[in-house]
This record gives structure tokens, sequence and C-alpha cells, in this order.
């Protein structure tokens, strides 16, 4: 069902202005902004808990601050640069917010519930350069980055469609986009999902999700992450995968596999597979065998994906036969296996449907 498109957050938008997206750095901008202002250090704490734990929609909200300086931060700061274009609800409790950004681009974020889980997904990218075949992000390749801010921003317009008896518990990077290539602005958004002051999310409630870039990969090791990390294999050998995730071409999966084992060690973290499942290409049992001798001996589990098919591409989902004989062989040789099926899929919640859909 669409609901109001239109929120109070929308109506209170400062997009197209010269003033500055808190959300992309707020202990940098409030700090010296209230300094400046001879306002006491405390302020900005006191600005954060309205933010991400009394969900305030506009500075005004902010009743523990005095009048003049909240209307100052309206006229120097805005809280939201972007605006809701479509706002879906599953009858399963999966909402899908379509973001607008200020410069006209979409992206989409998702709420999950699932008895006392709260699990939102979000993008870090407008469109996704990696190209994988059977995913509608990457059909029109890259446009940007998103900054920090957007992405923050996201968590938040998703806490705000919560009950009041509602809390985020959980948080995955694996909408629009490679979160990898774009570690830069996400690392701090995430540290602001998992501070204390933040949304206060444990770093092991939060996954990131990536084809497997190594570089990156090594970077996550090197900030000491303690975030979990999903591979997107998608398939168990390199021809294979070149075909399915065509960035790939030079990247071998046993680089990707080499690195992913670092990051466990370093990180004590479980390591999850992902593999979508696609009749006809990936899914026979000679894969699975395959598969089970790639993965085998790793402390990780494998996310199967039944595929879920996409207007205007040509892949389907496997039948039934096709899913059991898959799996059955995976778990006789030991491997740590779980068949996904995506919540929320009659609000076409597989990353970049919706945001294509609203363009046809
Ligand atoms: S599946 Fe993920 S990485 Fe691949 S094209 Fe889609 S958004 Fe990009």
């Amino acid at each position: 069902m669409v609901v109001d498109a239109r929120s109070d957050v929308e109506q209170s938008l400062n997009v197209g202005n010269t003033v500055s997206h808190l959300l992309n750095s707020i202990d940098e901008q409030l700090a010296p902004w209230l300094k400046e202002r001879g306002q006491g250090a405390y302020r900005a704490g006191q600005v954060r808990r309205w933010l991400f734990e009394r969900r305030a929609r506009e500075f005004r909200e902010m009743t523990d601050l005095p009048q003049t300086l909240r209307d100052e931060l309206g006229g120097h700061f805005t809280l939201w640069s972007t605006q809701i274009a479509r706002h879906t609800q599953a009858e399963d409790g999966t909402e899908k917010l379509l973001l607008t950004l200020a410069d006209g681009g979409q992206v989409e974020c998702v709420l999950l519930r699932d008895e006392v889980r709260r699990t939102i997904c979000i993008s870090t990218q407008v469109g996704c350069g990696m190209g994988c075949v059977f995913c509608a992000s990457g059909l029109d390749g890259l446009t940007r980055n998103l900054t920090t801010g957007e992405i923050v921003e996201q968590m938040l317009q998703l806490q705000l469609l919560l009950g009041p008896e509602e809390r985020l518990s959980h948080v995955v990077v694996m909408g629009m986009g490679e979160p990898l290539a774009n570690l830069d602005a996400l690392l701090p958004a995430l540290e602001e999902a998992s501070r204390d002051d933040g949304l206060g999310i444990s770093a092991r409630r939060i996954t990131i999700s990536t084809v497997g870039l190594p570089k990156a990969m090594r970077r996550l090791v090197e900030a000491k992450s303690r975030y979990r990390l999903a591979v997107s294999l998608h398939a168990p050998n390199d021809e294979l995968r070149h075909r399915i995730v065509p960035v790939s071409e030079k990247i071998p999966v046993a680089d990707i596999l080499a690195e992913a084992d670092h990051y466990f060690e370093q990180s004590g973290r479980r390591l999850t597979f992902e593999y979508v499942l696609l009749a006809g290409l990936n899914d026979s049992v000679k894969h699975a065998v395959e598969l089970a001798e790639l993965l085998g001996g790793r402390t990780a589990l494998l996310n199967v994906i039944p595929y879920n098919p996409v207007a205007g591409l040509p892949y389907g989902t496997p039948s039934q036969s096709a899913q059991r004989a898959f799996r059955q062989t995976l778990e006789d040789r030991g491997i740590a296996v779980q068949f996904r099926h995506r919540k929320g899929d009659a609000i076409d919640a597989a990353c970049g449907q919706l945001r294509r859909r609203s363009r046809v």
C-alpha cells in the first residue's frame, strides 16, 4: 500500500539553501559553531539526544534549548537534505522509502520488522558500478557516492517510521551501491549508528555487504572495524563469477577469500557469504559441491537467496526441487547454510527495484 508521500519532515526541508547539512559531520560542525556563540559544549549532546533518541524532526522541537538558539540552529543548519518521493508498506511490516536527494538523484532504504528485530537496510551510492547482471541497481551504472549525511539521514528517516515502543536493532548496508567503494562516507555514518550517543546499535549488529574489493577489505582491517562483513560470492569459481559479477574480472575469488579470512582474524566476527541463486545459472548440485569445497573449514555462514525476478532482466527463481537439492548438498558437506527469502517482496524490496519502477 502506498501511504502519505508528504510528511512533516519534508515540510521542514531546507533543500537548495546554503545552510549546512548537519548530519554530514555533527561533532565537527556543532562544536565550533556553539563555541563561537559562547554556548557550552553540552549543547551538542542535547542536540544529539533529540536527534537520535527522542527522534526530533526539527530544531524547534528541541525544547531544552533556548528558543533563540533553536532559531539560530535552524537558520544555519538543515537536518534533512532528502525528500520522501514514495513510502510503501507491506503486510509483513516491511516499509520502504524512496528518497529524492537535493540534486534529484534517488536512493532507497528499507525497514524490516521480524519479531522484536527492527532492521534497516541502507544505500551507499546512487546507482552502482559493480554491474551484477541480476541487479536492478546496477543497470544504469554509478551516478555518485552518497555523503555521510545522506547515509545517516536514511537511518533517521527509517527510525521516524517506528512506533514509540519500537527500537532499531540492526543495520545492514545492502541497499543500492557497493559500500566498500564509498568507505570514506560510510565509516563516519556507521560510527553514528554505533555510538552510544548516536543510534546505539552494537557494531556486531551492523553488517557491511560487499562484492569483495580486496584493497577496501584491507582498509577495514586497518581501521579495526568490528562490523560484520558479508561477502557476495554468487558463484563457486572465477569463470562463472566473472559472468555474474563483471567487476570481478580482475579479482580472483581466492584473493577475496584471503582478505575475508584476514578480516575474520582481526575482527573475530563470523563471516557471511551471500549467494543469489539464479535458475539454470549457478543453482546445480555441481555448483553446490564446488561451493562447499571453496568455503569448507571456515567459521562462516552461507546465506542463499533464491532470486527475486526483476522486470526486464532474463533471470528466474530456481524451482523448489533445485533449491532443496542445492541446500542438501551443502548441508551434507558441513556448510552452515541459511536460505533467506526476501521480506517485502510485494513492495519490491530487492535493491534498486523501487527506484527503477518509479521511473517507468
Ligand atoms: S547487487 Fe549490489 S554490488 Fe551488485 S550491482 Fe547490485 S547494488 Fe551493486
